[in-house]
């Protein structure tokens, strides 16, 4: 079994900086048994939006990224978001399936891109189990561990939950034929982070000459709903990269954007860096001067 998750260290000082990629994973398990073309499941995937993201522990940032692909279970999804018509057996506790259910995306996909049907079969309550036991729970767990430790070394967190999005939306998605801007960002209509961190990357990216759209068509779901708690200092944004800036929609090759995208995306860290030195109530001691040592005079040479 291949582990369901890579963090990333920061290669320096860390900062209260944490970044998570749940759906760039490219990595299909054998036991998926999805009855359409892998191409057209692929379609799910948030491909490249880790490797786009790949400065950040250079800047002190931990970057989690799943390798398990969101189609056979999504990380951004709570454990009661199943719907039952993919069961062939009862689950065992009470659900409370989402509207991402409705539209056959929710923690388990019912359908691929364009509506067509994920599989040719029901599947068993401890297939499900055991997804959600492999994968599920080991990038939540991973996630909150490293919230938790720059929380409590910092006072304060601050969390990107990274994805991408098709550039027009289709039939299953809230806004069908629609073309989105560049960079959607979701805070749950002003819930999961303090209002500062979503406009200081809005302006950001606006000065390098990308559209931003808030909480439209994505307001963010359940990685930014459950760690964002600005009242205790937590703060959690859902990012949405437009595919078209750096790829092929078809065939997820890289396109001319790629570069830019990825450099753009450095200097948002870079920013992003600046404006948690002013919000963090600690800052780790400077590294670069060997520690002084200790005089008996008293005079701090
Ligand atoms: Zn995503």
């Amino acid at each position: 079994m291949s582990a369901p998750f890579v963090r990333h260290d920061p290669e320096g000082a860390a900062i209260a900086l944490v970044l998570d990629s749940p759906h760039s994973g490219e990595w299909y398990p054998d036991d998926f048994d999805h009855a359409p073309p892998r191409a057209l499941v692929r379609q799910a995937e948030d491909t490249h939006v880790a490797r786009l993201w790949r400065a950040a522990p250079t800047l002190g940032a931990t970057l989690i990224e799943a390798r398990f692909p969101r189609a056979y279970i999504d990380a951004n999804r709570s454990l009661a978001d199943i719907d039952p018509d993919l069961l062939a057996d009862p689950w065992p506790v009470p659900l409370s399936p989402s509207r991402k259910t409705q539209q056959g995306i929710g923690l388990v996909w019912r359908l691929a891109r364009g509506g067509v049907p994920m599989y040719s079969r029901k599947l068993a309550s401890s297939e499900v189990r055991e997804r959600v036991d492999r994968y599920w729970r080991p990038y939540h767990a991973a996630l909150t561990t490293t919230l938790d430790a720059r929380h409590g070394e910092f006072g304060g967190v601050w969390h990107l939950n990274c994805h991408s999005m098709p550039a027009v939306g289709d039939v299953l998605s809230d806004d069908p034929g629609h073309e989105r801007a560049d960079f959607v960002l979701g805070d749950r209509d002003g819930t999961t982070c303090e209002p500062e961190f979503t406009q200081c990357i809005a302006a950001s990216v606006r000065e390098m000459g990308y559209s931003v759209a808030l909480n439209d068509p994505y307001k963010g779901v359940e990685l930014v709903r459950k760690h964002g708690r600005p009242a205790e200092n937590r703060h959690s944004l859902q990012i949405e990269l437009k595919r078209t800036l750096y790829m092929d929609e078809q065939t997820l090759e890289p396109n001319a954007g790629y570069a830019r995208l990825e450099r753009d995306l450095a200097r948002l860290l870079a920013t992003l860096a600046n404006y948690l030195r002013s919000r963090v109530a600690v800052i780790p001691a400077p590294t670069l001067k060997a520690p002084v040592p200790h005089s008996g005079s008293g005079q701090n040479t």
